[in-house]
């Protein structure tokens, strides 16, 4: 398969890593070449025939691509609107879409001769992702993970255990996913030799978010094929959450030069964007330098990084791509904050109807659908991005759902 997406217009990031006036690489001028190297191995990489078909058979016969768009009958009947489709990316290896990109990165890594991979995780997907592409292409595999996170998650840091990695405690800041990227970055620049540091969402200074972007632009032009095979059109929205944006620019980007496909993000709003307990970057942030790149993040009184809070642990970042910053400014995609609430409402009902456990995170996609449904035309065509599967949230959830029922505050379906 040859799915490079192609445009004619849309020509970003430039050469200096900027979509419009976010992105770049603000990092200190030693660190300049380990980055330019890393751009000239990747777009080397990226040209050429034979690291695309050995990419893409990974993705084939190792993590199940491509995955189905799948026609949501129930839910649409449900919402009595326009017609529902889902994409899978749950049922890719390891149980979300984040595998698309480490399989990339990590070829890249072996392909410029690096003997280990590192990578930064919060919930521990990302870590679980990296672990497990280290095992099978055999290399030596360090994640950086806080110590807050480390007790929160204690199946992904064993999954991380049995795949070989080895997974440093970080013990600094607040000992959540800024300070374990912080690590990670540290460790790298001090080993770039033979260390591969492999991000798992389009942050962090060029040429990351363009490298990640294009492995998960994989999905969209899955979802392009699929609907013009089902609909012999292109989809009214395209709905998927947004944590970093990993999962949502790959399924956006395909779609950016076509204008009549409306292209929606949704960010973590948490108990509400009234509190301070939320991650809704896009929607409340101020534009700043963070952690390399220029994005819109939330900041504190001081102008530093506030810290964000979801019930979902994969879109709890108080930044997001720079990309999507742009995106937002130029009006092509609208973003949008769901509440825990809503997004466990909506994570309730597609369990119930469909028969498919979403990850908490993609269920802020899918709790949009509340919003949009009563302004659709059975004639349009939705896709919602499930970025992920939701058995790593059921505990979470159970107890959530008991403090709810305890406190009686949200009607659930
Ligand atoms: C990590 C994760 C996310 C958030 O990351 P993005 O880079 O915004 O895609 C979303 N969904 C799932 C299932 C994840 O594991």
């Amino acid at each position: 398969m040859r799915y490079k997406v192609e445009h004619n217009n849309y020509d970003y990031p430039d050469k200096d890593g900027f979509f419009g006036e976010f992105g770049g690489a603000y990092v200190d001028e030693k660190f300049k070449p380990v980055l330019d190297n890393l751009t000239k191995q990747f777009d080397k990489a990226w040209k050429s025939d034979t690291f695309f078909v050995d990419w893409y058979n990974l993705l084939k016969e190792y993590s199940g691509r491509p995955t189905p768009l799948y026609f949501a009958k129930k839910l649409t009947q449900h919402y009595k609107g326009g017609k529902i489709y889902l994409k899978r990316e749950d049922l890719n290896h390891t149980g979300a879409h984040k595998i698309n990109n480490v399989l990339g990165q990590a070829l890249l890594a072996k392909k410029m001769g690096a003997k280990k991979l590192i990578a930064e995780t919060g919930a521990g997907q990302h870590g679980v992702a990296t672990a497990t592409a280290a095992s099978l292409l055999g290399m030596e595999c360090e994640i950086f993970m806080g110590v807050e996170d480390m007790n929160r998650q204690l199946t992904n840091v064993e999954r991380m255990h049995l795949l070989g990695a080895k997974v440093n405690a970080v013990n600094t800041g607040t000992r959540t996913l800024k300070d374990a990227c912080d690590a990670a970055i540290d460790y790298w620049f001090n080993h770039a030799d033979d260390v591969f540091y492999c991000i798992g969402s389009p942050i962090g200074p060029h040429p990351y978010p363009m490298i990640v972007r294009n492995f998960q632009s994989i999905v969209g032009a899955e979802i392009k094929e699929q609907i013009l095979e089902k609909e012999s059109r292109l989809p009214d929205y395209v709905l998927a959450c947004v944590g970093g944006g990993s999962n949502a620019i790959g399924a956006f980007y395909a779609f950016l030069e076509n204008k009549e496909v409306n292209l929606i993000g949704l960010e973590a709003g948490g108990e509400g964007l009234d509190t301070k307990r939320h991650s809704a970057a896009l929607t409340l942030g101020k534009r700043t330098i963070l952690q390399g790149t220029c994005q819109y993040a939330l900041l504190d009184e001081n102008g530093e990084a506030a810290e964000s809070y979801s019930i979902s642990a994969g879109i709890d970042y108080p930044g997001c791509g720079p990309e999507h910053c742009f995106l937002k400014d130029i009006g092509r995609a609208q973003y949008y904050a769901i509440t825990d609430s809503e997004a466990i409402n909506a994570f309730a009902l597609l369990t119930k109807m469909e028969g498919i456990i979403p990850a908490i995170e993609s269920a802020h996609a899918l709790a949009y659908l509340e919003k949009l449904m009563p302004t659709t035309v059975p004639d349009d065509i939705i896709v919602v991005n499930i970025s992920g599967r939701g058995d790593k949230d059921v505990e979470r959830l159970l107890q959530y759902m008991n403090w709810v029922k305890k406190w009686n505050k949200v009607q659930l379906r």
